[in-house]
């Protein structure tokens, strides 16, 4: 049983090696992945796993990504901290705690309930008031909160869904994983007077985004 002590410095060597030395420089970022405690957000028998360079179950088949990769991807969103913000896959609750350090309001949704009720507790006892977890179809974003400065989808699909891009604020940013089940490429939107210009960043595997504008379900 570690303690917090354990956790912090498991948390320090986590930014320095996985995440620093890998070329993450934002200092903003890498502030934010020293501060939100890992550790929370795994099942209780995968704590000492927390700060290792992998992603880890979190149930339902789903996990908590690998940090690097929640790390790249915040820093492709270039958040400076007024921005509105929707994640797409709720899963732990760990990338939205990131996302809550660095803009101003995060929209979480997930699929499946568990999770997400799961989620939006943890996020409540950490006193994250600038993060609202939604449960539903993420594919279909969230018009009623939109414009959205920056969205990001933490699961993948052979497209980008449309009304995710459709919900994007001028000048804003999206990134998700982009491709089959077997393996994607991470995809960088940005929307400039109404058309969309796109970067392909690097390979990476998801689990599926599974809705209306994504993958059908199993
Ligand atoms: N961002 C999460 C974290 O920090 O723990 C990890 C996300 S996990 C790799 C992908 C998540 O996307 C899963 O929890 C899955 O249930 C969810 N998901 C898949 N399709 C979805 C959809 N259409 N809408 C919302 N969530 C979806």
């Amino acid at each position: 049983m570690k303690d917090d002590m354990d956790y912090q410095k498991a948390r320090e060597r986590m930014v320095e090696r996985q995440i620093a030395r890998r070329g993450i420089d934002s200092p903003r970022v890498l502030e934010a992945f020293r501060s939100v405690p890992r550790h929370l957000f795994v099942p209780q028998h995968k704590r000492e796993f927390a700060y290792s360079d992998g992603p880890l179950p979190i149930g339902r088949g789903q996990t908590i990504s690998q940090p690097y990769i929640v790390a790249y991807m915040t820093e492709a969103l270039e958040l400076q901290g007024e921005e509105r913000v929707l994640e797409i896959g709720t899963g732990s609750g760990y990338q939205a705690a990131i996302l809550g350090e660095l803009a101003a309001e995060v929209y979480t949704v997930e699929r499946h309930q568990d999770l997400a009720k799961t989620a939006s507790q943890r996020l409540q006892d950490m006193d994250y008031e600038n993060i609202h977890v939604i449960q539903g179809d993420g594919t279909e974003g969230l018009p009623e909160h939109a414009p959205f400065q920056g969205v990001i989808v933490t699961a993948a699909a052979p497209e980008v869904p449309r009304p995710l891009l459709d919900q994007l604020d001028e000048g804003g940013r999206l990134i998700m994983p982009v491709g089959s089940r077997g393996g994607q490429v991470l995809k960088l939107y940005q929307r400039r007077e109404g058309d969309f210009s796109v970067k392909a960043l690097s390979p990476v595997a998801f689990v599926p985004l599974i809705g209306e504008h994504g993958h059908s379900a199993p």
